[in-house]
């Protein structure tokens, strides 16, 4: 345990506390529940990392669970994703990896015995009848006339749903609680329904399938799992999870904790919203960078440990907030700042031609692989006579306050030397098509040289050993400044969101880079080699996030 007053607790790391001071529980055992009907998002990590973080800071159990009940969804497809996801997020659930469906037989035992105990009656009431006879906030529910059958008749009715003898949504099994109670969750609920279906696990053994409300704290506390967390639309469901808890009489209950989801501002995490995007091909699947998704996150070369930051950046609460996009920007960017390379790209390149540079010459130059970061050593670059360099660092008719290169400026080329723009040529459109400039040999990086400053300095690429590449820019897939959802509630969405860059030239170095391999590109931001699209003689690399940053570290 920690010494008290030294760290200050958040709200659940309080609950634990007193419950393992009091003795309530010896260790502790969290959970991650996903139900396998989509891929996970930046929400989901939010709860992997605070469950596996609270099992780890208190030396329990971590276990994950595909919450597959429900045979209608579920898809191998999801299972895989999740798997791989909660892997590469860190969160270890060792040999504690379930499934749901693995406990129906429990789950149907546990019926039985509500039965047995006068807790639970099977109903012929249709679904639009239960929900009738439910009542509404303000008035009570009625009582389904099929609530006083006898417990005999109950389990002969439950068994014969079992065995396949009823139509789907002809019979359901449900709690009997308290048609009064001021809580609807409380009236009655519906605890097993009749649905004719195969499930991907369980095949065709069953044809009843047990509702959210009752399977989850029956799996919660068949693996002992101790602290329930889920999020807060679950808040008046508790008092139903720990009615089952206790009517079912397991001996170590569990207890279910509720927090805020979390929320992107102008973000679509809403698996729903997500899907529909893949599902109309507006992007390109699950892990289209554009999105949240993990594997999206993955795939435009985020980190664990970025993720790992944001999520504690955002903290735990009880109320419902929306955290901005630029946060989690800047938790990538503080992550990849000193870990890795800046490289030089040119990623809308114009020649550069160094008149007085000897015509088949080339020579190496060493240079940091990051300023800040010696640890990171020096790579070689190539320079020769012919160079590219970006578009807009060249203009003919500067503004002020413009240090790159113009006609009679000199600039420094990063890591090399200075030159200086003597003429260029335009094409019949008057787009700039070559830069001549004369170089002077005294200023070479490195070489001690203390003579004249030059303001600007500039990135480039030798003209011979350039490796070519695609870049893939991206903006917000919602336009920001209009909301989410358009008035006939389609998205609203940026038709900006893609811009692709198919002739970029990257010094040489780069040409071994391997998917998900990140560098800085000096100026232009953090990229990272696409892993689905990226070829070794053709590289594809996503832009993760520009250098630039609106967003401020709240003062704590
Ligand atoms: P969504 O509706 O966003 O797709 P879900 O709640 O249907 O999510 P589940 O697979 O049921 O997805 O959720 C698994 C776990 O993740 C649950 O414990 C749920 O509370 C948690 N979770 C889901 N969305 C968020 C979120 N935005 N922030 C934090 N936790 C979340
Ligand atoms: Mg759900």
């Amino acid at each position: 345990m920690e010494e008290k007053g030294t760290v200050s607790r958040n709200f659940i790391e309080q609950i634990i506390d007193q419950d393992l001071n009091e003795g309530t529980y010896e260790t502790i055992c969290t959970r991650f529940p996903p139900e396998p009907n989509g891929y996970l998002h930046i929400g989901h990590a939010k709860s992997i990392l605070l469950n596996y973080g609270l099992a780890k800071k208190y030396g329990g159990k971590f276990n994950l669970r595909f919450d597959d009940t429900n045979p209608t969804k579920e898809k191998t497809e999801f299972v895989d994703s999740i798997l791989a996801d909660v892997k590469w997020l860190g969160a270890d659930f060792e040999d504690r990896l379930y499934f749901a469906s693995n406990y129906f037989d429990q789950m149907y035992e546990a019926a039985v015995k509500l039965i047995k105990k006068g807790k639970a009656f099977v109903c012929d009431l249709t679904a639009d009848e239960i929900r009738e006879y439910r009542g509404t906030l303000t008035e009570p529910g009625k009582e389904s006339p099929y609530r006083n059958r006898s417990v005999e008749e109950n389990l002969q009715l439950f068994e014969n749903m079992k065995n396949g003898m009823y139509e789907d949504g002809t019979k359901v099994l449900r709690a009997k609680i308290d048609m009064a109670s001021p809580n609807i969750n409380m009236r009655d609920p519906v605890i097993y329904r009749v649905a004719h279906m195969t499930h991907h696990n369980t095949g065709d053994k069953w044809c009843i399938y047990p509702m959210y409300d009752f399977a989850h704290p029956i799996e919660d506390a068949i693996e002992g799992v101790t602290h329930s967390i889920c999020t807060l639309e679950f808040e008046d469901h508790r008092p139903l999870y720990d009615w089952v808890v206790r009517e079912v009489g397991f001996e170590h209950p569990p207890k279910q904790i509720e927090f805020a989801k979390l929320y992107l501002t102008n973000v679509v995490t809403g698996k729903r919203y997500i899907k529909k995007l893949v599902e109309e091909g507006i992007v390109d699947g699950w892990d289209d960078p554009r999105l949240v998704t993990i594997a999206a996150l993955k795939r435009r070369g985020f980190t664990p440990e970025s993720i790992q930051m944001f999520v504690d950046l955002c903290g735990i609460s009880k109320s419902q907030s929306s955290v901005d996009y630029a946060m989690l920007e800047y938790c990538i960017r503080e992550d990849l700042k000193l870990k890795r390379p800046r490289m030089m790209a040119v990623l809308d390149p114009v020649k550069l031609v160094i008149d007085n540079y000897p015509e088949d010459q080339m020579e190496y130059l060493d240079v940091e692989m990051n300023l800040e970061n010696p640890q990171l050593g020096m790579r070689r670059v190539p320079f020769g006579r012919e160079l590219y360099i970006d578009r807009e660092d060249f203009m003919e008719n500067p503004p002020k306050k413009y240090f790159r290169l113009f006609p009679g400026n000199e600039v420094r080329l990063m890591g090399a030397y200075f030159v200086k723009c003597v003429s260029f040529e335009k094409d019949e459109n008057g787009k700039v098509t070559e830069i001549h400039c004369t170089y002077d040999p005294e200023t070479k990086c490195g070489s001690g040289f203390t003579g004249r400053k030059v303001k600007g300095t500039i990135h480039w690429v030798a003209a011979k050993t350039a490796v070519h590449a695609v870049v893939r820019l991206y903006e917000n897939i919602i336009d920001e400044e209009k909301g989410v959802y358009n008035e006939d509630g389609s998205l609203n969405l940026n038709p900006n969101s893609l811009t692709v860059l198919n002739d970029c030239l990257l010094e040489p170095a780069l040409a071994d880079a391997k998917p998900y391999d990140s560098f800085q590109f000096v100026r232009q931001g953090y990229f990272c080699v696409d892993a689905k699209d990226s070829k070794e003689d053709a590289l594809v690399f996503n832009r993760i996030v520009s250098l630039k940053s609106s967003f401020k570290l709240p003062k704590q």
